[in-house]
């Protein structure tokens, strides 16, 4: 049950923390590329992912999830050769936007990142002895999210944005970035506290004759059936945390967002994330469903989690009536009063249609976000909910 819902927090996660560098040395409003700093944010990028990447090799005990470690061992030259093409690649970019004269001290902080992870033993770092540690942190976790979902991502909104002048880097990024980095990192915690609660709380509803009779229906079958009652659950769960006003709160953190893209997925209140990741999972598990197939369900579910707020206008006509693509959900954060408290289903729009709260997405909204003002940083949102707010629901 700890692999089946390991990629379940990859999509979108939530804490508190300040990982990266604010300031003068990292912006935190827009950032166009092309505009002759994209080497200098790259190199740093390529630089904090080759670190991260030394420190896991290098003490695995401490920062690598433990249900992945297994997964890495034959994939290890290659993983050595892209840490070497990213070691030089960032340090490549870093002296030209030094020559370039282009945010000198990113640039610079680059080269500064890359060296330690030279010094630390680099691309031929010697893998760390694996002993028995009291906790662990998903540094691991982090570089392959930012790797898979971030670059896959960002690549394929520049290829049809929904908004075309919004960048990369647009604004409140790092808060974001934040929440990504929080939500990652704490991937072990969650396993564990998830999977504990499960085997200790929920485990005694399992039915052996009805998981028999589940865990061997067709695999496709049980795909398509435990995306349905998570779609149910979740239409529920969602529904309520825009009806009642505290749990708004916490959910408006979510919906503060008024640039969508990829990143924009994972700023959630922890408040929302625990019990999300939890309840979504208990019909799953009671349901006995096969772990193989929940658990290509959950990489899936990772997937489209992200693929709903990403920055792409992606239109597929009818398709879109029977599955929830990337304009159902863009509605639901649009700041459109027609459109608030609708659209709540993640999988199946109809599931909307049924219980009315359909929202026919035709074109595309203007504005994203909420009326009341959230604070703009991790604390001060994870504090919201317990504040005094105005009333406005959306
Ligand atoms: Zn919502
Ligand atoms: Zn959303």
């Amino acid at each position: 049950m700890i692999k089946t819902t390991l990629s379940y927090f990859q999509n979108q996660t939530a804490a508190r923390g300040a990982l990266l560098p604010t300031g003068p040395l990292f912006p935190t409003g827009p950032v166009q590329i092309g505009c002759g700093k994209g080497s200098a944010y790259t190199s740093f990028a390529l630089a904090l992912l080759s670190l991260m990447s030394v420190l896991a090799i290098v003490f695995p005990n401490y920062l690598t999830i433990a249900e992945l470690r297994e997964a890495y061992g034959p994939w290890l030259s290659v993983i050595r050769g892209m840490l070497q093409g990213g070691m030089m690649g960032g340090a490549g970019l870093a002296l030209f936007a030094i020559s370039r004269g282009k945010q000198i001290w990113i640039a610079a902080s680059a080269l500064a990142l890359i060296t330690v992870a030279q010094v630390l033993g680099g691309a031929d770092a010697k893998v760390g002895e694996l002993t028995p540690a009291p906790f662990s942190v998903g540094v691991d976790w982090v570089v392959i999210g930012l790797l898979s979902v971030g670059a896959v991502f960002m690549a394929i909104e520049k290829l049809a944005p929904v908004r075309k002048d919004q960048p990369i880097l647009r604004d409140k990024w790092v808060l974001d970035m934040k929440y990504f980095f929080v939500y990652h990192l704490a991937l072990g915690a969650f396993l564990i506290g998830t999977n504990t609660v499960l085997n200790t709380f929920v485990s005694w509803m399992q039915i052996d004759s009805v998981a028999l009779a589940v865990s061997t229906m067709h695999p496709l079958l049980q795909f398509f059936a435990i995306m349905l009652i998570v779609d149910l659950t979740q239409y529920a769960i969602h529904r309520t945390y825009h009806s009642t006003s505290f749990l708004w709160r916490i959910h408006a953190v979510h919906h503060s967002s008024e640039h969508l893209d990829w990143l924009s997925s994972s700023r959630l209140h922890i408040l929302e994330t625990l019990p999300l990741r939890l309840f979504l999972l208990v019909p799953v598990f009671v349901l006995g469903f096969d772990p193989a197939v929940v658990n290509i369900y959950v990489v899936f579910a990772s997937f489209q989690a992200t693929l709903l707020h990403a920055n792409l206008k992606l239109e597929l006509g009818w398709f879109e009536h029977l599955f929830v693509v990337v304009r159902h959900h863009h509605w639901h954060h649009s700041n459109d009063a027609r459109a608030h408290n609708t659209n709540y289903a993640a999988h199946f729009p109809w599931i909307d249609r049924i219980f009315g709260t359909f929202y026919e997405a035709k074109g595309w909204p203007t504005e994203y976000g909420v009326s009341e003002k959230i604070p703009s940083t991790v604390l001060g949102q994870a504090a919201y909910p317990f504040t005094p707010v105005p009333n406005r629901q959306g």
